[in-house]
């Protein structure tokens, strides 16, 4: 089976063209990204409506592009797989609707992707992992620990409460006048802070609900910043580090007692459990080593698929269709409507009992 992938659901337009063997083994033909950061970086972070247009402008070629490196033409193409949520509307239409005009053209079946599902099932493609597993979504628009059960089989075990954790990193950066995305920033400047200069509050830890939170961090680092003002190059430094030892610290009691969970239900079967990392956050080497570790100590497989699969792209979209369509799941109708909010959860019921 060979699909064509198509990703619009935030700021990066992508397209990918990705095989699935009759065994189950995958074969990316081509990933193809582009990113919008600089069209959104002198906002401080992304324009919905610039979004739009940026997609419009660009997924056509990218989609030809996408075809040419993977060496196919349309007529080689098994199905067309489209994010169609969650995520900001005009991109998501403008991915939708040319998924879907390309399937009505062609005549190939449609798989309308939830653009979560794509993470999830991402560590299937790069690691051959098996179900069940844990999975911690961590980027700009999403915090949640799901329990991945089986292709359509999701439960949500967390998810934050207000801000999502690569929000937290982008909004603090802003705060502290760093470039955006304030991701990487914030961890640079880290590097030569103190982390014990400031006791940043750590949210939630403690309670028996495995959700986050992390607005209120973002307010003391505000109270902390005005409080010194002005800043030194070493203060930014070390309210970073210690902002990032806050969430560290998150993370070990939240991520810890999921794992806890895990195991006390007894869903895994055979083999070691396992914990899968996706979103931009897991380019953090804090919040890696934090998970590494956390897994090590509870006798968990810590799997981070490379960077490039854990951003947004459109490989993981492709994969997300193939897994469908190989546990027999009916393509979606051409009338299929995007959607802005949509819960990895909510689809649970009618794909109960495949993915085994
Ligand atoms: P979505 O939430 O819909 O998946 P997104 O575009 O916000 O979309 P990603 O592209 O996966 O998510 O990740 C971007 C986020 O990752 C940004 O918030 C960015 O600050 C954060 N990020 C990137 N690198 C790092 C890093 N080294 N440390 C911490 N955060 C990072
Ligand atoms: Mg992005
Ligand atoms: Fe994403």
């Amino acid at each position: 089976l060979r699909i064509l992938g198509i990703e619009t659901s935030c700021d990066e337009t992508a397209a990918a063209v990705v095989e699935r063997a009759v065994d189950g083994r995958p074969t990316v033909r081509s990933d193809v990204v582009l990113s919008q950061l600089e069209e959104h970086s002198a906002y401080g972070g992304v324009v919905p409506e610039i979004a739009a247009r940026a997609h419009v402008e660009a997924l056509d070629t990218l989609i030809d592009e996408a075809l040419k490196r993977a060496n196919v033409s349309l007529s080689d193409i098994d199905a067309i797989a489209a994010t169609s949520g969650p995520g900001l509307i005009g991109g998501l239409l403008v991915g939708l609707m040319t998924g879907k005009a390309i399937a009505k053209a062609s005549g190939k079946p449609l798989y309308a992707v939830n653009h979560l599902e794509g993470h999830a099932l991402t560590a299937r493609l790069t690691d051959g992992l098996a179900f069940p597993y844990l999975m911690l979504l961590v980027s700009g628009g999403h915090t949640q620990l799901i329990l991945v059960r089986g292709v359509g089989q999701y439960e949500r075990w967390g998810t934050t409460i207000d801000d999502a954790l690569g929000e937290a990193f982008d909004k603090t950066a802003k705060l502290l006048s760093l470039p955006y995305p304030g991701g990487p920033a914030v961890e640079r400047a880290a590097k030569s802070g103190n982390p014990d200069r400031f006791n940043f509050p750590r949210p939630l830890v403690g309670e028996a609900k495995l959700n986050f939170s992390f607005s209120g961090l973002k307010t003391a680092v505000r109270q902390a910043a005005t409080e010194i003002a002005p800043l030194t190059e070493q203060d930014v430094a070390d309210i970073c580090a210690s902002f990032q030892k806050a969430i560290s610290r998150t993370l070990k009691d939240r991520i810890g007692r999921g794992l806890e969970r895990f195991k006390s239900e007894s869903l895994h079967v055979d083999g070691r459990p396992a914990l899968v990392v996706a979103g931009g956050v897991a380019a953090n080497l804090e919040v890696r080593s934090t998970l590494q570790s956390l897994c090590g100590k509870h006798g968990f497989r810590f799997v981070a698929p490379p960077l490039r699969l854990c951003t947004d792209n459109a490989v993981m979209i492709a994969w997300a269709g193939l897994e469908r369509m190989a546990t027999g799941v009916a393509p979606d109708d051409l009338d299929v409507q995007p959607r802005s909010r949509w819960p990895l959860d909510s689809n649970a019921e009618t794909l109960l009992g495949f993915g085994k």
